[in-house]
């Protein structure tokens, strides 16, 4: 917990910060917070059930919050680094904390973008530049998918498969472990990831990951992998 003194400073800090940057979760410093979901627990269904989702938001990702929080304690510029800056380069860490902040710095940012990255609505398929892009990157959609798939399938133990646009600015399919983010692979972009941790599935699919995946692609937010897909044009 924050006492009074250490939260007035982060308050203080938040304040000087320009709001342009302050709107965007890449630019903000911890103190880390819970975002909350756009949408209900039970709106993936029957994708992805209600009470994973609840789970995985009020206790996981939570988790992961608390204990970033927790390291400000031990490394009070944490309060003042923008986490995509810190997890493109975790040397800018100090050594003792550089595990904790990869950890959950990290699992606070894949998750965000992942609750982001799904919705009840939308458009079921790319469209224009993220499209073609995947077409000529590809061949189509589904090949992209098969890939993604199977990076996600193929990943041994917990962490993530992502679409990335990587340094080279080609579209590319990989996958990191635990909560690594592709930020310190030097990605230009993180168009779309999946969670293959077991917490995101196992209540509905238990052993079954490959079928978890291809439920995952009737949820995702197409708009949205667009706009992360802009970015890389920046
Ligand atoms: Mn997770």
């Amino acid at each position: 917990m924050l006492d009074r003194r250490s939260y007035l400073k982060f308050a203080l800090a938040a304040a000087a910060t320009p709001l342009a940057s302050r709107l965007a979760f890449a630019q903000q410093p911890g103190p880390f917070t819970l975002p909350k979901l756009g949408y209900a627990y039970d709106a993936l269904e029957p994708n992805i059930d209600a009470q994973t989702m609840e789970i995985h938001h009020t206790r996981h990702h939570q988790a992961y919050v608390n204990n970033a929080n927790a390291v400000v304690a031990q490394w009070p510029d944490l309060a003042k680094t923008p986490v995509e800056d810190l997890l493109r380069d975790l040397s800018k860490a100090p050594e003792n904390v550089r595990t904790a902040i990869r950890n959950n710095v990290g699992g606070h940012w894949n998750h965000s973008m992942f609750w982001e990255l799904m919705t009840p609505g939308g458009a079921k398929e790319p469209q224009g530049d993220l499209k073609a892009a995947i077409d000529s990157g590809f061949g189509d959609l589904g090949k992209m998918k098969e890939r993604v798939n199977a990076a996600g399938a193929g990943r041994f133990g917990s962490g993530w498969a992502w679409l990335v646009v990587n340094k080279d600015g080609k579209l590319d399919v990989i996958s990191t472990a635990n909560q690594d983010t592709p930020l310190e692979l030097g990605v230009r972009a993180v168009v779309l990831g999946v969670d293959v941790w077991e917490h995101a599935y196992y209540l509905k699919y238990q052993n079954r990951r490959p079928d978890y995946l291809g439920a995952w692609w009737n949820t995702v937010n197409w708009d949205k992998a667009a706009q992360n897909f802009a970015k890389a044009k920046a």
